[in-house]
């Protein structure tokens, strides 16, 4: 499979997956933390562990970070190694017995979600705009939900997308096809603006756009990058300088974002299994990615048999 990920050296193959859990089969022997048949969440970027982010807990941020299924061999396998590193950086967390595997998948996506709703300095009341109704759109309308913003408007071009936004607490959605998004956010905030926006599409032009709707001292994140080759962006800096506002960005979370993200997930109180549209036999993992690559559903799971000690 194509993949742009600067962290993958060209002609390097590796087995995919970035976002999983597990049940162990072996354990080394000064492994104490999750025994034969622990079921355990792995926060999957893995630090250097000496330098200065990775001292604060920030693995993903490491210059030197090392990720599953993106330089290591990761997920859709029947058997994943998981270094002493990633146990000794807290990055092996044991699960609550009650949550199901499929639910606890979605504890990376997740974090970065957290990550990305911190650095938006999100605040209750706060209304917020979401670019792009897939998977992480999605969990960002619902974990800014839970985080009390007071109204989540989300923008995308795919009805059903847009459909599902919807049912799932959005104040209002609009398709960029049929209105303009500025007309649509200055009437629902009577011309105030959003202090909340978050792009979570690889497109460049709704960061330019979602600078001029964001209100006085609102923020914007841009949650999801743009190709590498994609031209640079236009931004009015005037609408920056003069209303006070915040542009941030982020990358993938910190195993302790992950932890917020499981217990999230544990709590019941933010339900992921609604965004979890196929889930496939590891078997089908063909399907699985035509799947997800038509961009018909939402998140695709893959699920292997818990099997015996290899
Ligand atoms: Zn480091």
């Amino acid at each position: 499979m194509a993949c742009g990920h600067r962290k993958l050296r060209p002609g390097q193959t590796i087995t995919l997956g970035h976002e999983f859990v597990g049940t162990v089969v072996q354990a080394g022997a000064r492994v104490t933390l999750c025994g034969v048949g622990t079921r355990v969440g792995v926060a999957p970027n893995i630090g250097c562990g000496r330098c200065e982010l990775c001292g604060r807990g920030l693995m993903n941020m490491c210059p030197e970070y090392s990720a599953f299924g993106i330089d290591r061999d990761g997920s859709h396998a029947e058997y994943v190694a998981i270094p002493a590193a990633a146990l000794a950086q807290g990055s092996v967390i044991p699960l609550a017995p009650h949550v199901s595997a499929v639910d606890a998948s979605l504890a990376e996506p997740l974090s970065c979600v957290v990550n990305g709703l911190r650095a938006a300095r999100l605040d209750p009341g706060d209304t917020v705009l979401v670019y792009g109704a897939g998977p992480m759109g999605l969990l960002n309308l619902m974990l800014a939900l839970l985080s009390s913003a007071a109204r989540v408007w989300v923008v995308d071009r795919n009805e059903a997308r847009l459909e599902q936004a919807r049912q799932l607490g959005a104040a209002g959605v609009l398709n960029p096809d049929a209105g303009s998004v500025q007309e649509w956010i200055g009437r629902l905030t009577r011309g105030r603006g959003v202090d909340v926006a978050i792009t979570a599409a690889p497109v460049r032009e709704i960061q330019t756009e979602a600078v001029q709707l964001l209100a006085p001292f609102g923020r914007l994140c841009l949650f999801a990058g743009l190709p590498n080759d994609a031209a640079p962006v236009e931004l009015h800096t005037n609408a920056i300088h003069y209303r006070n506002l915040c542009v941030t960005g982020m990358t993938g979370g910190s195993p302790q974002d992950y932890r917020t993200a499981l217990k999230l997930i544990e709590s019941g109180r933010l339900d992921v299994r609604r965004i979890v549209s196929h889930v496939f036999p590891l078997e089908e993992v063909g399907r699985a990615y035509a799947t997800a690559m038509s961009g018909t559903g939402l998140k695709v799971v893959m699920t292997a048999e818990t099997p015996r000690h290899p």
